[in-house]
């Protein structure tokens, strides 16, 4: 899931104030940012209080089901469309995708009510951690479902830099290398004679990345001989 912290509130009073909004409608989301209580129903109501303490109005607020599908968005927006009408503008407690869905929905200014981090796993409640920087070359299936290129600071694929100590990480020093924990569980699958990672293909990281399933168009694709070398548009 997508994790998210608060935006620092004096960016989003600047925002507002940056168009003169005094009334203002909030809109949640009921995935990601729900799960990382940023941008639920308890979130939102503590948001539209403050808002209220500070003066503004607002008009309505809703969360949601996930806010970065434009169509339920619209829909969304639609049931809500007299409190949108009559708001100066949309706070988003979702990530940037949902803000920026949000912002396609709907014809006002919208801004961002979070701060998104990353891509992670939920450890436990109130507690994550990020797995996976979407780099369209994953490598997960020769490194037993641990990923270096994100676990690891520096990224590396193959074993462990000259920091590590006692199989610890020598950059954040109260976690075990990546390496050394890739490394005991292919042992314990009985991969432990897994080959050496080739160099990865960063051009399937670039950005935007985009895709349309009905033309099964995949972040697999090569550039095709044919065309000019580069980048496709799709992943
Ligand atoms: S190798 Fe790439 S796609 Fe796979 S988990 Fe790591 S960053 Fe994500
Ligand atoms: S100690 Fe291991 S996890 Fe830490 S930076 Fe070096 S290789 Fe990466």
């Amino acid at each position: 899931m997508i994790i998210t912290k608060p935006r620092d509130w004096a960016r989003i009073t600047g925002n507002l104030e940056s168009v003169g909004a005094r009334r203002v409608f909030l809109m949640g989301c009921g995935q990601c940012a729900t799960v990382a209580h940023t941008g639920g129903e308890k979130e939102l109501e503590a948001t539209a209080a403050q808002l209220a303490a500070e003066g503004y109005t607002v008009t309505g607020w809703t969360v949601g089901d996930v806010t970065c599908h434009l169509n339920g968005t619209k829909l969304d927006a639609r049931k809500h469309r007299e409190e949108i009408d009559s708001a100066d503008a949309v706070l988003v407690l979702a990530c940037g995708a949902g803000v920026q869905t949000t912002a396609e929905a709907i014809g006002k200014p919208v801004f961002p009510g979070l701060e998104s981090l990353f891509l992670g796993t939920v450890v436990r409640n109130g507690v994550f951690e990020e797995r996976c920087q979407t780099c369209g070359d994953c490598v997960l299936g020769e490194t037993a479902g641990i990923c270096p290129v994100t676990t690891c600071p520096k990224g590396l694929l193959n074993g462990p830099c000259g920091g590590m100590w006692d199989g610890m990480c020598e950059v954040l020093s109260d976690r075990e290398c990546t390496h050394v924990r890739i490394r005991r569980r292919l042992t314990e699958q009985g991969r432990a004679g897994a080959g050496t990672l080739a160099p990865k293909d960063f051009s399937t990281a670039l950005k935007p990345g985009s895709v349309n399933i009905r033309d099964r168009v995949t972040a697999r694709q090569k550039p095709s001989s044919e065309g000019p070398p580069g980048r496709k548009g799709t992943r």
